[in-house]
Order: structure tokens, then sequence, then C-alpha cells
């Protein structure tokens, strides 16, 4: 197997028994990066501080040192700040921005926290490209340029993670982080063919990553398997002080309950007893069919390995669209207002005075997706429009969850599909956003309740693109979420697919 095929879990086996080298693989994978610069996934590459941390971590290991992540190449979506690389979050506004500390994600997976416990001891390669300040389903907000999808490179890869998504997919990096604030983990992992898990709300800190909508915002892994979404969470997560969302948690070994059974016993079959709800209105009329053969195919496996699958309901499906689509831009129409010129990056040369420096700054700098956010946003908060618009969303919201907690009474998980159709072709959505707000609808509902969701390969659908299944679980249950992943992708080998060249 070539260096670049191997993923997280078989890097350590290979990295541990010392038949590679850390500089070797950086050193291969960064040749990689080079020659496939058209994909557009990379925005900055450190090529020389990476092979300088591939060194150390060589020289550490050689020292007895056995950090879970010694010496893996990864790369970080360009909205967790980083000390060393520039952070723009896909925006002109912070082009050449830097940061002086480190995302708490970014300083756990990588040297640690100063003054807290030692890193992970993974290797940052560089910055992924993302949708401007992570608003988009197709990373054809960057103002950096869209990403193309390695399975078909007309088609795009999925947004907003879709640097991160392309990236794994073209076999440049074994894993990466991402965010996901309405699907933006598990909807590029679908378009892209891989892995990917949105943690529950506050199981990964929020320091350091660049605030979309607060109240949504996490982060997680996309990686080629459920085991090296597992290596990666368990590094990243934790609680951390100076996030006040942060869940106060014990550190969780994702890994260790992704490999233990749901009641501790081992059994003939792994998911025997588990029960998968399918939501009726995940699976409505206008379902793509081939996304609903390969979602149906995968789930069939899933009863193969013992699960048995149930009907469920959540009767609000389709409201969690205008629901997402008032609270995210509220959020983010607050958020934003940090970035006045005054304080980070971009500040307009030429003005009258500071009110006229904010407005020339702000045109200047946002696109028009983040613009029309803002002004979204600023709307619904208005006097006037507040009762109207985001204290209704706000009891829908609540509603939504709760409709989750009567699924959970009659299921362990919840299955159907991510998106309602495959990749979409680059430009095809581009003008007309509500079509792709559209296409958000299953992956909002468990943003909005805050529950933990994944996104796995189950196939192949229209033009060979792949199609991925969307498991949700209950509050704080990664460790559920992803035996039953890793029981799927053990017994078949849809993740292990690669594109065509690749
Ligand atoms: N597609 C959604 C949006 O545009 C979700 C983005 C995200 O999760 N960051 O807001």
């Amino acid at each position: 197997m070539m260096l670049h095929e191997m993923g997280v879990a078989a890097l350590r086996r290979a990295l541990a028994a010392k038949s590679v080298s850390s500089e070797e693989l950086v050193g291969h994978l960064l040749a990689r990066i080079a020659a496939e610069k058209s994909l557009g996934a990379f925005l900055h590459v450190d090529a020389e501080g990476a092979s300088a941390a591939a060194r150390a971590a060589d020289a550490r290991r050689a020292a007895g040192d056995s950090a879970p992540l010694l010496g893996i190449p990864i790369a970080h979506k360009d909205v967790f700040v980083t000390a060393s690389m520039p952070t723009s979050a896909g925006s002109k506004i912070l082009a050449g921005y830097r940061s002086p500390f480190d995302a708490t994600v970014v300083a756990r997976l990588g040297d640690g926290e100063p003054g807290h416990a030692p890193g992970a001891g993974a290797i940052s390669l560089g910055k992924l490209n993302c949708d401007e300040f992570a608003m988009g389903s197709a990373n054809e907000n960057s103002a950096f340029g869209a990403v193309l999808n390695p399975w078909d490179r007309t088609r795009v890869p999925g947004g907003s993670s879709g640097g991160s998504a392309a990236a794994v997919a073209a076999r440049l990096l074994p894993a990466a982080t991402g965010t996901d604030t309405g699907g933006s983990i598990r909807q590029p992992a679908s378009f892209s063919g891989i892995t990917g898990i949105k943690p529950t709300y506050g199981v990964c800190s929020r320091y350091g990553m660049i605030a979309f909508a607060s109240s949504l915002d996490q982060a997680g892994p996309l990686a080629r398997s459920a085991e090296d979404c597992a290596l990666l969470l368990s590094a990243m997560s934790g609680f951390d002080e100076r996030d006040a969302t942060s869940a106060q948690r014990p550190p969780q070994d994702f890994h260790a309950q992704m490999l233990q059974s749901r009641d501790g016993v081992s059994k003939a079959l792994p998911l025997a007893g588990l029960r998968i709800g399918l939501p009726r209105e995940f699976f409505p009329a206008n379902l793509a069919s081939d996304v609903a053969a390969a979602v149906h195919a995968a789930l069939a496996e899933l009863e193969k390995l013992g699960a048995s699958l149930v009907d469920v309901s959540l009767p609000r499906t389709e409201l969690s669209i205008p629901v997402y689509y008032i609270i995210a831009p509220a959020e983010a129409s607050s958020n934003l207002s940090r970035f006045d010129g005054v304080k980070f990056g971009h500040r307009a040369t030429q003005y009258s005075d500071l009110a006229d420096m904010y407005r020339k700054t702000r045109s200047e700098g946002f696109g028009p997706e983040v613009k029309r956010r803002i002004m979204i946003g600023t709307y619904v908060l208005s006097h006037g429009y507040y009762d109207a618009y985001y204290l209704q969303a706000q009891k829908l919201r609540r509603m939504i969850a709760d409709d989750f907690q009567r699924c959970f009474a009659d299921c362990d998980l919840i299955a159907g599909p991510v998106a309602p159709s495959v990749a979409w072709k680059l430009g095809e959505k581009g003008n007309d956003p509500i079509q792709a707000y559209l296409a958000d609808i299953f992956t909002l509902p468990a943003s909005l309740a805050g529950l933990p969701g994944m996104s796995l390969p189950a196939g192949f659908g229209a033009q060979g693109m792949p199609v991925g299944l969307q498991l949700i679980g209950n509050y704080f249950a990664e460790g559920q979420l992803l035996h039953a992943a890793h029981a799927l992708q053990q017994a078949t080998d849809w993740h292990a697919q690669a594109p065509a060249g690749v």
C-alpha cells in the first residue's frame, strides 16, 4: 500500500513499527499536495515548518515518545486560528491575518496548550479552503476560489469544509479538521466519499474557531474511516475553560468506545439489539432515487450486522430550513460585527470618516453571501421583527430538539441520507442561494438540536458520485455512533474506494 493510501490508524502502526518515518511521510504528501494545486484544496502550505516538525517527531519517537498522533500529517480548515500560519476564514477581509495564538483544537491535535497536557503530536501541513466564514454548501463562496471534487473535477466537493473533504478524498492527507454549523462536515464528507463526524455541541472547544453561528458551530474530524475519526476526535475534544459552552466532561477515548459493543458483551452480530430509527421525513418522494438506493443498501448492511430498523417521525424536518436560516444569520450578523477594519485584517485605504471607513472596509472585504446573511440577520433581530422571526425560530428550535427526544424513546440511532442528491456541478447553484439552502434539509435538524451526526460512504449514485449515509445519535453518544459506523465499515468497503487516478 502506498503511503498516501494509508489512513491514520495504519500510519500510526507503521510509524510505531518504524517501517516509515514521519519525515518520509510528510515529504511524500507535500509532493502530492504540490502536484494537486489545481484542486484548490489548500489556501496555505507550510512545507518548511511541516518538514522540520516531522524531523522533530521522528526524534521524539526515537527517544521513546508515543504521543497518540505523533508525526501524523493533518491540516486545518482555515477557520481555526493558527499562530504559525495565516488564517483567512476564506474571506478577503482576513487575507493575510495572523493570529497570536492557536485554536484549542489546533493545539490539542498538535503541540499542546501552554501550561496544559501535551498535545497529540500531529503535524499540520497547512490551511484548507472553505466557504467564506463557513457559509455555504459547495465551497464556491470562498474568496480564494472554488475547490474541485476529486471524483469529478467538474463538480463541487460540498461545503463549507470543502478543502478538508477534497484533500482527504484525493489522498493528500489522511485526515483534516472541519467545522459544522448546519452540515459543513457531514455534507462535504458525503459529496466527497469520506467519513466525518460532528460531535455533540460542546464536545470540541470553539476557542480560536472563527465564529459563524455560535450556538451551532462545532468542530470535528474528516477522515477516510470511522476509526480514524475516532482517533482524531479523542485528541481534539474535551472541556476547555476558555469556551463558556464547552461540555464539562472527563476526557473521552472515542477509539476505545468505538471498539466496545454497546453493553460491553461481545455478540455474534456486532450490532445485535441496536435499534435504528428511520424518520419518514428523511425519505421524501422527491429524494433522488440514486441516493435513496444507496442509503437503503447501507441500511440493509446494518440489518445484516444485527441492527433492527424502526419507523420514527421528525415532523418539523422541513421547518428546520427557515429556522436555521433565521438563527444562523442572526448570530452571524452579531459575530461578524467585529470585522470593522480596526482590529483585524483588511481596512479600506480611502475614507472620509469613521462610519465611511467601516462601510468601505466591509463592502470591500465581505463577499455576496456573507453580506446577504448579515442583512437577513440584522433584519430578523431588529425591533418589530424580532418577535415575528427570531423568537418564533427559537421556539421551533426547541420543538425540533424535543422531536428528536421522542424518537430516541423508540430507537438508539437515527439514519437517513446526508443530502438529497449527489454533488452538483460547479456553478450550478451559484446564482440561486435558496436552492443551496434547501439542500441542507437533512443536516440542519441535528445541528439545531445540538446532536452528534456522522456521514459515512454508502456507495455510489449517478455518474459514479459518492453517496453518504447519515447517522445521528443522542447527546454524547459519539461512542455508540462510531461503534455502529466502524462495524459497517468492517463489513463493507465503500469507504475504502478512491477516486480514479488517485
Ligand atoms: N450549508 C449551511 C450554510 O450555508 C451550513 C454551513 C456550515 O455548516 N458551516 O449555512
